[in-house]
């Protein structure tokens, strides 16, 4: 769907009171369309997407900078968006942002499609726990290498770089969503250097959780928002995932269509 409004209040997209919000419940929606799911265990399942606005961490390399850096969208009420949602013949429903978990009115949507019967995929950053429903969080912790350098943050002259580097690792949260969802952790790898945090983040987890966490559960995923990006981290990262003992998964919505949006 078109991105009609800027959203104002910069730490956390969707608090603004716009002139367009609808009554009861609603999300700022950024884009809401029907694909293939590119990345991780249902990686090529067609899938609905619905990404809501706002972050409460900026990677440098967010693929989707319209829901983070640039938050924009159009208020959607629930019932607007699972008449959209509905609209499309597809079982699965991917709820993604941005961060859809800072915003109350997705539990809320979670809970509604579990009642029509959608399988619902959540992707999260992994820290805030839903409560609410979820077929599996697709749970990808952020690295010490997302983090934004002040010279290269054009919000905020660098006081991001300082709360993305406070906030990026929850482990109790990360705990409880493993504990209490069908799981993957899926990490952007940029290089090499991401692997000794990836195997220490893993232990931890291994350490706080009271389910097993498999090697299989571990996704590496290259980082690259374009083809020609892709292309200087996917052979390296297969590499990796080889070496380590991970999972490798690919970005097919990148490799199919490049970075053109609704894709
Ligand atoms: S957590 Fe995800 S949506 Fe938020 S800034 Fe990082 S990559 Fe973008």
């Amino acid at each position: 769907m078109p991105v009609t409004s800027r959203v104002d209040d910069r730490e956390h997209a969707g608090d603004a009171a716009d002139a367009d919000l609808p009554d009861g419940d609603a999300l700022p929606i950024n884009e809401l369309f029907l694909s293939l799911q590119g990345e991780g265990k249902l990686a090529g399942v067609p899938s609905v997407f619905v990404r809501t606005s706002g972050c409460n961490l900026r990677c440098w390399f967010c693929d989707s900078y319209h829901t983070s850096w640039e938050p924009t969208h159009a208020w959607m009420s629930l019932d607007e968006i699972l008449a959209k949602i509905e609209s499309f013949d597809a079982d699965h429903v991917v709820l993604t942002g941005g961060e859809p978990l800072i915003h109350d009115a997705s539990a809320t949507l979670l809970h509604e499609l579990a009642d029509r019967g959608y399988h619902t995929t959540v992707e999260t950053n992994g820290t805030i726990v839903p409560d609410a429903p979820a077929d599996l969080a697709s749970i990808s912790p952020k690295l010490e290498s997302s983090t934004p350098t002040p010279e290269g943050d054009p919000m905020a002259e660098g006081e991001w770089a300082d709360r993305h580097e406070e906030r990026r690792i929850d482990l109790d949260a990360l705990a409880t969503l493993v504990d209490r969802f069908d799981f993957q952790l899926k990490f952007v790898v940029t290089g090499r250097d991401d692997m000794t945090e990836i195997e220490a983040l893993v232990a931890d987890l291994r350490e706080a959780t009271n389910v097993p966490v498999s090697d299989d559960d571990v996704l590496l995923m290259p980082e690259g928002q374009t083809r020609d990006q892709l292309d200087g981290t996917r052979a390296l990262v297969a590499d990796l995932a080889v070496e380590y003992g991970y999972r490798y998964t690919p970005r097919i919505h990148v490799d199919l269509w490049n970075d053109a949006p609704e894709k």
